[in-house]
């Protein structure tokens, strides 16, 4: 979780202090209004200046920031053999920012072989990205928030390829599951969805899925007659840091950290595949994360965090499930708004939300689910309550967006408060996030082993 209140400005995305000249002195003594309303960094003709520049590589996508004092025009086109971006920056000059920015490419980047920088005529650099595939890049602004200021960004997509993530399960699921007819897989669809109690019996089904699934099928144990899919989402990623201890430990670190070992753990489990929402540092939108969720068809949503507050003596883990009204507590809200404010830290271009997404919102029929996200959230308490202090004994709800998906239970855990100095500790040693990861396998375990994942019987969502 984050708390803006709390959170210093990270080294590595801090802008280079600003050294006023002489005659910028004179100028601001002689209108010294502008002080309280120019950025810091802005020329005192309020022409825009780059103050830090990031490059964020993914096998999703890779992010180029351009953060600047004020907002930058841009033009942009692209090249055919090779591939190659062009982005003219309009109306600035080059610096010592802009001229960093090709250094910041890693050789491993997936999407960017090279970048140049450089003055393309008076008042306007030139930017040239020398692409290693063909892909789809999205140019756009992005205003001030948090930390941040006005920043111009250049994602890089692949544009033949899906979520990477996606086809590897797409493929792991053309091996793990029959491959039924679309007739027979609307039929079965149809069949559950109109009529629940007629679903086919397992001694019913087609012989091809009866082949496929060989050691189903007790109910009383963890076994059950399919995969059962587990998404974990590490909070933050990539522009957004999440909270920052004292130490200057990130949360963005930790909590992945944290889902990898859970990963690990849950999947000696032969029956569980595990899937992550991000599996780097890199930002990945609120929407998107339950959108993965349900393409995968996740029998349980879990989103990992790491809690912050004022008080540096606030201590403890939390499990929040979604609540149908608004937040139960003052302070549940206060987190549910930051939390839901890393979707303009992370800069999502809002004109891209899905639609889908907006409808699922609208569309829900939740109560149910909130049921069992209310049950799996007990059990993670429990087992949570054996490793450290709980900060409040009892599931809370809020309005997180992450744990909007209607048909998945889902929770979101605060392992510890990054703010305490003890816990932050804690969290950055391995021991004790495997400790965490430990933790919450066997909550996981108890849940499905009490509560099993009913036969699966939907379409993916779109
Ligand atoms: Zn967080």
């Amino acid at each position: 979780m984050r708390n803006k209140g709390i959170t210093p400005q990270p080294n590595e995305l801090k802008a280079p202090e600003h050294i006023p000249s002489r005659r910028w002195i004179l100028q601001a003594a002689a209108a010294s209004f502008l002080l309280s309303v120019v950025p810091r960094g802005m020329a005192a003709d309020g022409t825009p200046s780059v103050v830090a520049v990031r490059v964020w590589p993914s096998m999703a996508y890779t992010r180029v920031t351009i953060e600047s004092t004020a907002p930058l025009t841009f033009k942009q086109f692209a090249l055919k053999d090779p591939e190659r971006l062009v982005v003219d920056l309009e109306g600035i000059d080059i610096n010592s920012q802009l001229q960093s920015l090709a250094g910041k490419v890693l050789p491993d980047d997936p999407y960017i072989q090279q970048l140049r920088a450089g003055r393309n005529k008076p008042g306007v650099v030139r930017l040239v990205l020398d692409m290693k595939t063909e892909t789809k890049p999205q140019v756009f602004t992005l205003p001030p928030v948090a930390e941040y200021q006005h920043r111009l960004v250049i994602d890089l997509y692949p544009a033949h390829q899906d979520d990477p993530l996606l086809a590897f399960l797409s493929d792991q699921d053309k091996r793990d599951t029959p491959a039924l007819t679309k007739s027979e897989t609307l039929a079965q669809n149809d069949a559950s969805a109109a009529k629940p109690a007629e679903k086919p019996k397992a001694a019913e089904r087609p012989q091809a899925e009866k082949q496929a699934q060989p050691d189903a099928v007790d109910r009383n144990t963890l076994k059950v007659d399919r995969l059962i899919t587990v998404v974990l989402d590490p909070g933050h990623g990539g522009e957004d840091p999440g909270a920052v201890g004292p130490g200057g430990t990130y949360e963005k670190t930790v909590v992945l950290a944290i889902a990898r070992r859970l990963k690990t753990l849950l999947e000696e489990d032969p029956n569980v595949r595990v899937v992550l929402t991000r599996d780097g540092d890199y930002f990945v939108p609120l929407g998107t994360r339950v959108k993965k969720a349900r393409a995968v068809q996740a029998d349980l949503f879990m989103s990992i965090h790491a809690d912050a507050a004022l008080r540096q003596d606030a201590n403890g883990s939390s499990v929040f499930a979604l609540s149908d009204k608004s937040a139960t507590s003052v302070q549940a809200r206060m987190l549910a708004q930051s939390q839901n404010a890393a979707d303009l830290i992370g800069g999502v271009k809002i004109d891209n939300k899905n639609p889908e997404l907006a409808r699922v919102l609208m569309d829900l029929t939740m109560t149910s689910t909130i049921n069992d996200s209310l049950k799996l959230g007990k059990v993670m308490l429990g087992e949570l309550s054996d490793i450290n202090r709980l900060h409040k004994p009892h599931v809370e709800q809020a309005g997180f967006a992450v744990l909007k998906a209607p048909d998945i239970p889902s929770v979101l855990v605060e392992t510890a408060f990054i703010s305490n100095p003890a816990e932050e500790q804690k969290l950055v040693t391995e021991e004790y996030q495997q400790k965490m990861a430990q933790a919450l396998q066997r909550g996981i375990r108890k849940y499905f082993a009490k509560y099993p994942p009913q036969p699966r019987t939907k379409l993916a969502s779109n």
